[in-house]
């Protein structure tokens, strides 16, 4: 086993589970604000970072989602989300990312007057910026809100059908999870999948384990956003470890939604050890005032993660990611010259 101590800021990482609204520069968001405006041009930008990240003492995911109601009034133009897609791609490759799925939900963009398809756009035309800036690779994947109808989900699945491929990679069910919410989303996921497009759910985060088993059984889901309450479920815990269903697994967002009491009492790194795939993401990098670097070297300091765990998870994370099969053997490329020169050989 290699135990160096690692710089996870050096190390080539990957993320999936990314959300762009929660993920916003509060500089940025700022400066956004005084477009649109004015009489808030009194804002700093402690303050607005306050407006942003999540409470101490927050005590849900219902609480750490009115961190999103700034973000979403500065989304509201083709500039402002091709600004701010640009921006998160380029600060995850500030710190070394090499491959990012970032989401969102369109239809929380519309309340101006823009079509779901000129959010999708611009969106798309933010990562491709970025992408030609700064060499990261990634794709979009495009949020179906829980607490929306099952026709507003549709909405956004036709819409992003012209994309897919180009630049966009999958769909999500997101926002409040209530129990058995996948029966509301059966025929809106069925059509995704005929579509032709990567399915993943928020699921197992604030409710049971079964919503994980539904998510996989009725929904077609190939991948887990979050997923940790599989072990209150066997018939979720069996099916994920015997289908390889990869769990977006996002630490310091579980402890601030409350998910998870304490960050030693994670169960990620049993969940590793089992054989479960799991993958670490921010989740929502300003909402809760993190980085890769700063989760990873969160797990490494809590659960101790060798080379040889993150290894794995960065090939399982790859293996689990929408990229086309070209791009993954770049991101298997990236690793392998990392662990050469870490191993000094
Ligand atoms: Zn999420």
């Amino acid at each position: 086993m290699i135990t160096n101590k690692t710089d996870y800021k050096k190390a080539p990482k990957i993320e999936l589970h990314c959300h762009l609204d929660g993920s916003l520069r509060p500089e940025s968001v700022l400066d956004e604000l005084k477009v649109i405006e004015s009489e808030n041009a009194d804002l700093n930008v402690d303050k607005i970072t306050e407006l942003l990240t999540v409470p101490e003492n927050c005590s849900s995911l219902v609480e750490y989602l009115s961190c999103f109601e700034l973000p979403l009034m500065v989304m509201q133009t083709r500039r402002s989300i091709e600004r701010f897609t640009y921006e998160v791609f380029q600060d995850a490759s500030e710190e070394n990312v090499k491959y990012l799925e970032l989401r969102f939900a369109p239809i929380l963009h519309t309340k101006l007057g823009l079509s779901l398809h000129e959010v999708i756009e611009s969106s798309i035309n933010g990562m491709n910026r970025a992408k030609a800036d700064f060499g990261i690779e990634g794709g979009i994947i495009l949020c179906c809100m829980k607490n929306y109808s099952e026709k507003a989900a549709i909405d956004t699945i036709k819409a992003g059908e012209k994309f897919i491929g180009k630049g966009i990679v999958g769909i999500d069910l997101a926002g409040p999870e209530d129990e058995g919410f996948a029966k509301k989303f059966i025929e809106a996921m069925k059509l995704a999948r005929t579509l032709g497009y990567n399915i993943t759910v928020h699921a197992g985060e604030a409710a049971s384990g079964k919503n994980v088993y539904d998510a996989i059984t009725l929904l077609g889901a190939q991948r887990i956003g979050h997923g940790i309450r599989i072990n209150d479920s066997q018939n979720a815990y069996d099916i994920v470890k015997k289908n390889n269903i990869l769990l977006e697994v996002c630490p310091t967002s579980n402890v601030d939604t409350n998910t998870i009491v304490n960050i030693n009492l994670h169960p990620v790194i049993d969940y590793l050890k089992d054989g479960i795939g799991i993958s670490i993401n921010t989740d929502n990098r300003t909402v809760s005032n993190t980085t890769m670097t700063k989760e990873l070297n969160l797990i490494d300091s809590v659960f101790g993660l060798d080379m040889d765990s993150y290894k794995k998870i960065y090939y399982n994370t790859v293996e689990s990611s929408f990229a086309s099969d070209e791009v993954k053997c770049r991101l298997k490329r990236n690793f392998e010259e990392y662990y050469h020169e870490f191993l000094g050989i």
